[in-house]
């Protein structure tokens, strides 16, 4: 090869490069940028009467290139007052469950809830909060696009695969389809646990099961 090839190789493998590197970059602005404007929109919503009471909107928080996103019912009191998912009790066991796995709560997951305002008293969310609210989340799984869905609880899980008939018992322990894309998996949420300690074996299986699921299944691009 003369001189001039070579030059004329490396200046296109360069330039490729360079071109690479510009569309990934494009790519991280849009998912970043595309969830930051979904927040701002959140930040503002006065679509249901929660926001009057809440202190604040909980958005959701962690990796938004995450391959598995969970999902709750709504922000308990810890949450509404720190502005943050799962940071009670509740919080500090999926962390616990995530690093069983050899997960990270910030690099490794997204978390999020289908409410993004505090029912008072943690109440069960109303039909009416869903409908409105839910839209939200619905973005945010578009936007994340992860490989995998976990719902914490039975808001989480009817909503995600679309069977409210079935007892969470016999949802859970599979991964099976959601009604968003991503695949899902069923689980208790970690306060149930709380209270019923004895459901733990049942919550580990579950999170070995998304391990498994990880391992072998592909990510896309992730
Ligand atoms: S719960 Fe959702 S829909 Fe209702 S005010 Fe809060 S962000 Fe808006």
């Amino acid at each position: 090869m003369d001189k001039d090839s070579l030059s004329a190789l490396l200046f296109i493998r360069e330039f490729l490069g360079f071109n690479e590197i510009l569309v990934e970059r494009e790519m991280a602005d849009t998912v970043e940028k595309k969830l930051n404007e979904l927040k701002e929109e959140v930040l503002k919503c006065k679509k249901c009467p929660l926001h009057q009471k809440k202190t604040n909107y909980v958005f959701g928080s962690g990796n938004p290139y995450a391959r598995v996103m969970f999902v709750g019912e709504a922000p308990g009191a810890d949450e509404d007052r720190e502005g943050l998912p799962f940071v009670g009790r509740a919080g500090k066991l999926l962390t616990k469950l995530l690093k069983e796995i050899g997960l990270d709560r910030d690099r490794d997951v997204f978390i999020a809830n289908v409410l993004k305002c505090r029912p008072p008293g943690n109440r069960d969310p109303l039909p009416s909060e869903i409908k409105a609210c839910s839209p939200y989340l619905i973005r945010q799984i578009k936007i994340i696009n992860p490989d995998i869905l976990v719902a914490l609880g039975r808001f989480a899980a009817y909503f995600l695969s679309g069977k409210d008939k079935i007892p969470l018992s016999k949802l859970r322990g599979r991964i099976m389809e959601s009604v968003f894309g991503p695949k899902l998996l069923v689980t208790y949420h970690p306060a149930a646990i709380l209270r019923n300690p004895g459901r733990m074996h049942e919550i580990k299986n579950d999170f070995r099961l998304l391990k498994k699921f990880l391992e072998t299944e592909v990510g896309e691009g992730k």
